[in-house]
């Protein structure tokens, strides 16, 4: 068969790609040699690393480690099947009510990602009759769910709680189900969420409340226990969303709730239906590492004492660290602010020449016009490693002119 003068059906992805280089925004991936760690290697260069959510440095603790070497050896790499047909082992509801306890409440279901746990739910719980009122900001896979499920979405003004609460009123005459959803943690600016506020509307409209804590969780409230606890809004939120994959430093996410949303969920949730359940080595890592959190709370606050330290200095060197134009972060998250595209993944790969890996973000992850540099704080940063961040930061900065009072 003559193929010759076949046109590639997909020659408009390189006209988009072109694009994309001509704003100066198309990236390459950095590949990590070694280790997650403070300071790694990235394309064979060693970096402080100031752009991993391995906020505790648990990617490399040896109790996480040995967990994992652990459930292989004896339950093998994978576990054969999708939860609802084979594919749940013990080790799988071992984990689901150790963080059901962790989080005080009734259960809680693991799926294979934070994504899938956002998405999967929202989806399975709406239906097009019902209205998701959520906050411009809110993640990617909180808005996926949101069109999966084909409920009307209606967006609210970032944190703007009155402007929900009309959101709400405008609908409460309808008969469909309403859901106000919130990120715990915002995850490009470092704010947190008004859960307070928003619980209130929440029962004053008879809405289903639905918060999202993956920057949150191992990083906000007792033992991490994330924004509700941080809030003391227990009880007032209907369904926490939690992620294994960032300060507990594996893979996953989860739901808490009732017993009965749970339930519903091994029932109706696509990706626990459609998708296969996690290796055993990733239930027994994350087990460990919510013990790991009970008993080692001197790695939260040292997350702590370091983005303190952190957010000071980068103010001294005069950058914007938020506030202004955009978002006040409170939090291990801190962008630096450069506004245009270009400039900020040039400052990017200058930093990483110099150094330091601090990740550039542009459109459509941020607004237009609010770019920066997004610096995550961890616990294991060294003293020595920050100052030496910094020195780089303000010595590019300058030569760049972006910061640097
Ligand atoms: C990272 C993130 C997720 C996704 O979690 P994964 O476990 O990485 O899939 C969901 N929501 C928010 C707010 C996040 O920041």
């Amino acid at each position: 068969m003559a193929t010759a003068t076949r046109t590639n059906p997909l020659s408009y992805l390189t006209d988009q790609l072109n694009e994309l280089k001509a704003k100066g925004t198309h990236f390459n991936l950095r590949v990590l040699d070694d280790e997650q760690a403070a300071v790694c290697t990235f394309d064979g260069k060693k970096v402080i690393n100031l752009a991993s959510n391995n906020y505790l440095g648990l990617t490399t603790h040896p109790k996480l480690r040995e967990a994992a070497l652990e459930a292989t050896r004896k339950y093998g790499v994978g576990s054969g099947a999708v939860r609802t047909i084979a594919g749940t082992m013990k080790i799988h509801m071992e984990l689901e009510e150790k963080i059901a306890r962790f989080k005080n409440v009734e259960a809680c279901v693991v799926f294979q990602s934070g994504f899938t746990a956002n998405a999967g739910t929202v989806s399975a719980i709406l239906g097009k009759e019902d209205f998701i009122i959520s906050d411009a900001l809110n993640h990617a896979s909180i808005i996926d769910g949101a069109r999966l499920s084909r409920a009307k979405i209606l967006v609210f003004e970032h944190k703007n709680v009155a402007q929900a609460e009309e959101k709400l009123a405008s609908v409460k005459n309808q008969p469909g189900k309403k859901l106000l959803i919130t990120d715990g943690v915002f995850s490009m600016d470092g704010d947190i969420g008004p859960l307070p506020g928003l619980c209130d509307i929440a029962e004053k409209y008879g809405a289903i409340m639905m918060v999202d804590d993956a920057h949150s969780s191992g990083v906000l409230g007792r033992n991490g226990r994330g924004t509700i606890d941080h809030f003391n809004v227990h009880g007032r939120v209907d369904v926490q969303v939690g992620t294994l994959s960032k300060a507990i430093g594996a893979l996953g996410g989860y739901v808490c709730g009732s017993r009965e949303l749970i339930d519903f969920l091994y029932h109706r949730a696509r990706p626990f239906l459609f998708s296969t359940s996690h290796p055993p080595s990733v239930a027994a890592t994350c087990i460990a590492a919510f013990d790991v959190l009970e008993n080692e709370p001197e790695r939260i606050e040292k997350l702590w004492e370091n983005t303190r330290f952190w957010k000071k200095e980068l103010r001294l060197l005069g950058f914007d660290i938020g506030g202004k134009n955009t978002p006040q972060s409170e939090t291990p998250i801190t962008p630096i602010i450069v506004g245009d595209g270009k400039l900020t993944m040039d400052f990017s790969r200058e930093l990483f020449k110099e150094g330091v890996m601090g990740t550039g973000i542009a459109f459509p992850t941020v607004p237009e016009g609010k770019a920066r540099i997004r610096t995550i704080m961890t616990a294991t940063h060294t003293n020595e490693e920050l100052e030496q961040a910094l020195g780089v930061l303000k010595r590019v900065g300058k030569k760049m002119g972006i910061g640097v009072s």
